[in-house]
């Protein structure tokens, strides 16, 4: 066999990675508007984007992709978060200086060498995420490294930019964003091709991650962080992968795209065999043929007065449903780009037995198109204009299948597989942006922020150790979380053990997802609040798994809330008194017999009556004074 098959060592795999991470400026990089998420946009405009033909008069393609769409964008905004910049009806500001300085600092932490004057530039953006058709960036250090469990991987650059306008919704004819997110400042870090193990590619951006939120100047929380991949085998081309928020996925997207790419070889290999160099596509009407098809699709959409196209693919027969690897087909990979295009997918001639299609009908098919059994047939059914627009994408794909891997970006799934978003845009050319003022970095200005070197993430992990009382294993998990401001805000004002807090902030909510309650219902606040009410007093620790529960299910809205509902508030000291009390009389003999032996027998009847409506210390406390008084007097002291 001339490949491998789909065994992803010895594919030569090479993976790029870029980091977004948004950073904690007080306002947006190119005017005064503080980050904040508006939940009422009020305002609204619209604008339609044209594709902009690059110097060589070239269209690119992706830029084409996206306009063959023909949607317009709707833009909604908040006067309280955006402003006639992000509009773009006034030019930008200067380039937020607070922002610049904290890129300063990342960029010294990478050991990267800082440009002497700030050139702003505009990068031509095609999917309507900015209103001015471009997003501002400027290149703040080149080359540099950063060292992962003693190897060095190299750091091409780090850069400043705006992030994009948030997504809130598309349909057919437009898509609708709101401007609060736009403008606020990232820094982009881009690293040297990483060649190895899809666990290699997740464990260095787990360190950059953490080199990165060393400085204490970045947002924290879902969504502040992105990465997009490239990833290429051998023999395959480079494919993006944009905007996966989970540190956790990246290992299992760069698995799927290593076996997607080696399977899609796999299928350009069997169509060299059979002699195929170029995928002959012919499209034709298949409405008439397929009138009295056995298929209930096809029937109900013709029934709708819709139309089915047929496009033949020669070559192709068998290999659309033909599985190289697990769960990599290529029928999956076009009906992937039918549903970009508007089409809720395809069917093809290896599943035609399946969805009711008959021998019959395939060969009335195949007279219609006037070709033979070698080829594979590609039902798109739809509205006439849907199909119009979207069959030229399905031909696009099913030629790309004799060279193997079409240059695409593809969005992650939850899951981590990928999906088909759009064909790869060419070299993005980058414009200066002459409305921003350059910024000379002076010596004085990098000279303080040397200063400011802050404490390296070993460092506070041994602090955290230390000062705390922490496990190294909760210090590492504490300091990968969103919240170690929280904790040692917490740590400082409750007299709680650091170790409760750490874990009821890491373990608890982690826990919880588990058993499936949202993790967004589980915030630093609702936490914060439960610590508050066992620091005092008020609530039992035990009981604070029911009541973070009952405020993620949605059943309380707060800590206090969710204490009543459940009944767990703590019981007083008298009715405590009177619970041990009882259980001393009632284990008179056990006392005589064993004395102050008893204690742990006794301490689990009182804690069991209690039922986690009483503190364990305070129960052994008063439970000791009793028990001791109690059995000095029968020894008549
Ligand atoms: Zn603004």
């Amino acid at each position: 066999m001339s490949r491998s098959q789909t065994d992803p060592k010895g594919a030569d795999v090479k993976v790029g990675l870029e980091i977004h991470q948004q950073l904690a400026s007080a306002h947006k990089l190119f005017c005064e508007c503080p980050i904040l998420k508006s939940e009422e946009l009020p305002l609204s405009f619209e604008r339609r984007l044209r594709p902009a033909q690059s110097e060589t008069g070239k269209l690119d393609p992706a830029a084409v992709f996206e306009f063959t769409k023909g949607r317009s964008n709707v833009y909604l905004w908040n006067p309280e978060s955006s402003c006639l910049v992000e509009a773009d009806e006034e030019p930008p500001h200067q380039l937020n200086g607070e922002a610049l300085d904290i890129v300063l600092q990342i960029a010294g932490l990478l050991h990267s060498n800082v440009v002497d004057e700030v050139h702003v530039m505009r990068k031509i953006v095609i999917d309507g995420s900015n209103t001015t058709g471009f997003q501002r960036t400027a290149v703040i250090g080149l080359g540099g490294y950063i060292e992962v469990e003693g190897v060095r991987i190299g750091v091409q650059s780090v850069t400043i930019e705006e992030d994009a306008a948030r997504i809130i919704g598309e349909d057919e004819k437009s898509r609708r964003f709101a401007l609060d997110r736009l403008a606020v400042p990232l820094v982009e870090v881009a690293l040297d091709l990483i060649a190895g193990s899809p666990e290699a590619v997740g464990n260095v951006a787990l360190h950059l991650g953490r080199t990165l939120r060393s400085t204490g100047r970045l947002a924290r929380g879902l969504g502040t962080i992105t990465q997009d991949l490239n990833v290429s085998v051998k023999g395959g081309r480079v494919v993006e992968v944009k905007g996966v928020q989970k540190l956790n996925l990246l290992p299992k997207v760069v698995a799927y795209e290593v076996a997607r790419q080696l399977g899609l070889l796999e299928v350009s290999s069997k169509l060299k065999e059979r002699g195929v160099r170029t995928v002959e596509c012919k499209e034709c009407d298949a409405s008439r043929v397929l009138l009295n098809t056995g298929s209930g699709v096809i029937q109900g959409k013709l029934g709708e007065g819709e139309k089915v196209v047929c496009i033949s693919a020669g070559g192709l027969q068998g290999l659309m449903g033909w599985e190289p690897s697990p769960n990599i087909r290529l029928g999956k990979e076009v009906a992937e780009v039918a549903r970009v295009n508007g089409l809720g997918g395809i069917i093809h001639s290896d599943e035609f037995a399946k969805q009711g299609i008959s021998q019959e009908d395939e060969e009335a098919l195949r007279k219609e198109c006037g070709v033979g059994k070698d080829a594979a047939l590609v039902l798109l059914a739809g509205p006439a204009s849907k199909i119009e627009k979207a069959a030229p994408h399905v031909i696009w794909r099913l030629k790309q299948a004799a060279e193997g891997v079409p240059a695409e970006t593809r969005s992650p799934t939850e899951g981590g597989e990928s999906r088909f978003m759009r064909p790869r845009p060419g070299a993005q050319r980058m414009y200066p942006e002459t409305d921003v003022p350059d910024v000379v970095i002076g010596a004085d200005r990098l000279r303080a922020l040397k200063k400011l070197v802050p404490e390296r993430w070993e460092e506070t992990v041994s602090r955290y150790e230390r000062m705390y009382s922490l496990s190294r294993d909760l210090a590492v998990k504490l300091l990968d979380s969103d919240f170690p401001d929280i904790f040692e805000q917490l740590a400082s004002q409750l007299k709680l053990e650091p170790s409760l807090v750490a874990s009821m902030l890491v373990d608890l909510p982690v826990r919880l997802t588990r058993e499936g309650i949202p993790s967004d219902a589980l915030g630093q606040d609702s936490i914060a609040e439960v610590l508050r009410a066992i620091d005092s007093g008020r609530v039992a620790k035990e009981a604070a798994p029911d009541v973070l529960r009952s405020i993620g299910k949605g059943e309380a809205r707060s800590a206090n809330e969710a204490v009543e509902r459940l009944g767990l508030g703590s019981i007083d000291d008298g009715r405590l008194s009177e619970i041990i009390e009882s259980v001393l009389r009632s284990n008179r003999t056990l006392i005589e017999a064993r004395g102050e032996g008893a204690f742990s027998s006794l301490m689990g009847e009182v804690m069991a009556q209690a039922r986690g409506k009483a503190d364990g210390r305070v129960v052994s406390r008063l439970l000791k004074e009793r028990l001791a008084s109690m059995v000095g007097a029968e020894k008549g002291e």
